[in-house]
């Protein structure tokens, strides 16, 4: 099948770890990867937000970047786009008079504003995935939400528009569903791990004597970063290893709490890391701890899981279905320092839970989240909208 996978903010070739680059940007690059690989034709549309970037950038084999003039060649926050929407539709619908998809994915819900806005002009079958809801952000946001300010009722169309509606997890099916999205328009995809790079056996970053309890992700408040810092002096011994970017005045904020927590010793910052060292990264810890408040899916936990690492996450989003509890790691409620605290002690203090955990979690990787898997399940859901029979897509 010829593919258009559209994604306006983050693009596949972008460096991990900044403020407006993480999972998305990875979910897009690995599935257009494993779609490839199983022989489909990708087209992957991005914001061009450099001057130097070419418009075209061949990745691979069968797959094209896409840089999509729309608004100015240059670095702006992902909720600045929506401006550009227009434009980055009706370039795109003049590209498609000669790629002609047979179907076009969308990622984010802006992408999905010029994606169904492009499709109509050419008759493409849409298919969106979220990544993100505006109620959740919302809610958990209140007065620091910086969304554009119709954002829920742009997704809430968006829902009932596309042709098929991917989830990522059973928590953003019950958000969707109190938006008004029918249940009926939604398949469920989680995303996947490059089962590949992330596994048990490879480099380990180096380390000390201490217990360490790894986190990775951007710097931002709703990672609950400040909540590992607060509950360290629980955990004796331990250390904290946080790596993620950008560092600028957050991250000096997380610096100054561990000084206030006096445990400014065990708390270090290794800043945003590139995406190939990460394995090395989570094969270096004892214990992963991913403790957002909210997560829409969470790529962090299931790296580490691939990586034969037991996680101790927050009972939140994607979380709850990527994380056994109990079996591949511990679930905390957000925002429980006592809990978090506690489950952190006793796993790190038995060695025999951790192997424990270690197996099944590398067992649940590889058998429920291996791109190639996701990619298939994936593009049976394109076949089906495309009404192309699924042994010919
Ligand atoms: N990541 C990275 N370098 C860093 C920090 C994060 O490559 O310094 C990657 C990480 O391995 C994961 C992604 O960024 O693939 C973060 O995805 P997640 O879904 O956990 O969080 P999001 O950024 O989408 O909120």
């Amino acid at each position: 099948m010829r593919i258009a996978m559209i994604s306006e903010h983050a693009s596949p070739l972008a460096a991990l770890g900044g403020v407006d680059a993480g999972g998305q940007n990875a979910h897009v690059a690995e599935l257009a990867s494993a779609l490839a690989a199983d022989g489909h034709e990708l087209r992957v549309y991005t914001r061009r937000d450099d001057p130097d970037l070419p418009v075209v950038t061949p990745v691979g084999e069968r797959t094209e970047v896409v840089h999509v003039p729309a608004g100015p060649a240059a670095k702006l926050p992902k909720d600045a786009l929506l401006p550009y929407m227009a434009e980055f539709a009706s370039w795109m619908a003049d590209d498609w008079r000669d790629y002609a998809p047979d179907v076009a994915h969308a990622h984010f819900w802006m992408s999905g504003l010029a994606t169904v806005t492009a499709a109509r002009r050419h008759d493409v079958p849409t298919v969106l995935t979220y990544h993100a809801l505006g109620t959740v952000k919302r809610r958990h946001q209140g007065a620091d939400d910086t969304s554009p300010a119709h954002r829920i009722g742009y997704e809430r169309e968006l829902g009932r528009v596309a042709d098929r509606v991917i989830v990522q997890c059973q928590d953003e099916i019950q958000e969707l569903v109190r938006l008004g999205v029918p249940r009926a328009r939604m398949t469920l995809v989680p995303s996947g791990v490059n089962v590949e790079r992330f596994r048990p056996d490879g480099p380990a970053a180096p380390r000390g004597e201490r217990p360490r309890i790894l986190s990775v992700g951007r710097l931002v408040p709703r990672k609950g970063f400040e909540d590992l810092i607060r509950v360290l002096p629980e955990v004796p011994d331990a250390e904290l290893v946080i790596v993620g970017g950008p560092a600028d005045t957050y991250g000096r904020h997380l610096l100054t709490l561990a000084e206030q927590c006096r445990v400014a010793d065990r708390v270090r910052l290794a800043g945003a890391v590139p995406a190939r060292d990460m394995p090395a990264w989570y094969r270096s810890a004892d214990v992963v701890a991913a403790t957002p408040w909210y997560e829409p899916f969470g790529l962090t936990p299931l790296e580490a899981m691939a990586c034969g690492v037991p996680v101790v996450a927050t009972a939140v989003g994607g979380l709850t279905d990527t994380v056994v509890d109990g079996v591949t790691g511990d679930l905390v409620p957000a925002h429980d320092p006592r809990g978090l605290g506690l489950t952190l002690r006793r796993l790190l203090g038995d060695p025999t839970r951790r192997l424990g955990y270690a197996a099944a979690a590398v067992d649940r990787a590889v058998h429920a989240y291996a791109w190639p898997q996701i990619a298939a399940r994936m593009s049976a859901v394109y076949a089906g909208v495309a009404a192309i029979p699924a042994v010919m897509a």
